[in-house]
């Protein structure tokens, strides 16, 4: 059955020119200072709304509520949201299953301009979304702009890549036919990101997923909803028709599983940790009563990412990277460089500079910018703090090692490193997702490199060295997803570097990459018998 949308007033938009990341800002710039810190008083003012669900376009407020609180000052409320459960869950995926039966057949042209236009939306209110993640997620200046750029770059690259596809052609016509191959979308599918880029990877997955023609339902993570919201917000600004996207805000255990385990759900597009990755991924594998397909996961999880030093690296740029990985955004990233594996020749001169450098990294409420700002949550804090008293005994502290006091009771770390760590540690194995260093010394590259593959993970990693011979045989052996060759392995660019992991950092989806599309999609060949 072929139904009609309840609204596609979407204004026609066509990428122009080539694909270009979009610039970082340079808040250095008096007059980008200026509009941040304008953009910050704006959005200050409007913190502590309620938001409601939107179901298949309904406004939908619950007995039951929640709010996501500023990291950097727990006292403040950032948003009030609705606190949805099973039955929330399944009005969401009827809600996407009923637009899917007219969505998926919308003109390509009205869903590329959906994305574009939003992008141009976005892009309007850059440093009010900054703002945003600023307030909501405890990111500095600088890391909010990365973010919002990469969310108008995903946006961009994928209504490319859509167009792209849909040229697509069979590699041979056989003869006497006419053969056609195009990419069909799946259905409903269950978006499911973490809080550390509560927009980008919402963003991406969400566009990936409709600009290819499918329905959505978007359950952010509970610690970011308003970001999430202000997003499905611009959507419907754009001229998003009700249903296409549909927000349910709740816990991941009900609200998230109810999703997983919906048999009207066709796949599930999910960012986060090791362990609700692998529980996604074995509940999705279970047929349902009235379920009658196989659900595809897409499943991009954490991280041990290690950046390996050579003896003939440039060391200062070396210190300089894994700063950089391991404190930016204060580690909570899963591409975070919290392992250095160090050769033994340079290995002291290399722990005194990084002593030194991480006595310079400010911590402080970033709406002052500092380098370094709150980890997300107490739980999170609680969580880093204990893996700090077990690398106490595991290895030599050298910086950092507990807390920040603040009058606001944010949620604070030191930036916290430790040395003459054993591979076996459970801090060179775990994913700490906090301000905490590892270093490891190597007696020479090739055990360098046996460190840097020896744990489950395999997102990112990165070499420092001036000999081709060694990037040549770390492009080789180095078992990452994402390799980084004398720079940081943090920072990966929508379209030059498509990002995903091995092993148990995920399967590898490669999001702003060239195959990324085809996760959201079936492939339909068509062969016609041309007459004799
Ligand atoms: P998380 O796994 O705790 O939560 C992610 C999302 O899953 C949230 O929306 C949460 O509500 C939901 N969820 C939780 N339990 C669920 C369940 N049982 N069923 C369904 N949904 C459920 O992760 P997080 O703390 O939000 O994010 C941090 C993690 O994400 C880190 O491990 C980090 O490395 C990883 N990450 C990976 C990438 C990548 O591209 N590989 C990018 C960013 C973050």
């Amino acid at each position: 059955m072929q139904t009609t949308l309840a609204s596609t007033q979407i204004p026609h938009r066509m990428p122009r020119g080539r694909f270009e990341n979009e610039p970082f800002t340079d808040f250095s710039h008096g007059r980008h200072g200026h509009e941040m810190r304008a953009a910050l008083s704006l959005v200050g003012d409007q913190l502590g709304r309620e938001y409601p669900l939107i179901l298949g376009g309904e406004r939908v407020l619950l007995p039951s509520k929640f709010e996501s609180r500023n990291p950097a000052k727990p006292a403040e409320v950032i948003g009030v949201h609705q606190s949805g459960g099973v039955g929330e869950a399944g009005a969401a995926v009827e809600a996407a299953f009923t637009t899917f039966t007219a969505w998926q057949y919308a003109p390509l042209e009205d869903r590329v301009s959906l994305l574009l236009r939003t992008a141009e939306l976005i892009r309007e209110r850059k440093f009010e979304f900054c703002a945003w993640l600023v307030y909501e997620v405890g990111k500095n200046w600088a890391e909010a702009d990365a973010e919002v750029a990469e969310c108008l770059d995903f946006l961009d690259f994928y209504a490319r890549e859509a167009l792209r596809l849909a040229g697509s052609e069979t590699p041979i016509q056989y003869p006497g036919e006419r053969d056609d191959l195009s990419y069909l979308p799946l259905g409903v599918g269950a978006v499911i990101p973490p809080w550390n880029f509560p927009l980008a990877i919402a963003a991406g997955m969400t566009a990936a997923a409709i600009v290819t023609g499918n329905t959505v339902v978007l359950k952010p993570s509970p610690e970011a909803p308003t970001i999430a919201a202000r997003f499905v917000d611009v959507l419907e600004e754009a001229g998003m028709p009700a249903g296409v996207v549909n927000l349910l805000q709740g816990d991941g255990p009900h609200c998230g599983n109810a999703l997983v385990e919906h048999p009207k759900v066709r796949f599930i597009a999910f960012t986060g940790s090791r362990p609700v990755g692998l529980e996604i991924h074995e509940k999705a594998a279970k047929p349902r009563p009235g379920q009658i397909w196989i659900k595809r996961t897409i499943l991009e999880l954490g991280g041990k990412d290690a950046i390996v030093v050579a003896s003939d690296a440039n060391v200062d740029e070396a210190v300089e990277g894994v700063l950089a990985a391991a404190f930016g955004y204060s580690g909570q990233k899963c591409s975070a460089g919290s392992r250095a594996i160090v050769e033994d020749p340079i290995y002291d001169v290399f722990l005194e500079k990084i002593r030194a450098g991480v006595e310079s990294i400010s911590v402080s409420d970033p709406k002052e910018n500092p380098r370094m700002g709150p980890v997300i949550s107490e739980a999170a804090r609680r969580k880093v703090l204990g893996y700090i008293e077990t690398g106490k005994t595991e290895g030599r502290l050298i910086a950092g090692g507990g807390p920040v006091a603040t009058e606001d009771d944010g949620y604070y770390i030191e930036p916290t490193v430790f040395a003459d760590v054993p591979q076996g540690a459970r801090i060179a194995q775990e994913e700490i997702f906090g301000p905490v260093l590892t270093i490891l010394r190597a007696a020479n590259f090739s055990e360098a490199l046996e460190i840097a593959n020896g744990t489950e993970f395999g997102l990112t990693g990165a070499v420092y060295s001036s000999s081709p011979a060694n990037l040549d045989r770390a492009r080789r052996e180095f078992h990452v997803g994402n390799l980084y060759l004398n720079r940081k392995c943090t920072g990966a660019m929508v379209g030059a570097h498509p990002f995903g992991g091995f092993n148990m950092s995920g399967t590898d989806s490669k999001a702003g990459g060239p195959d990324y599309l085809l996760h959201f999609t079936q492939a339909k060949t068509v062969a016609e018998r041309l007459s004799r």
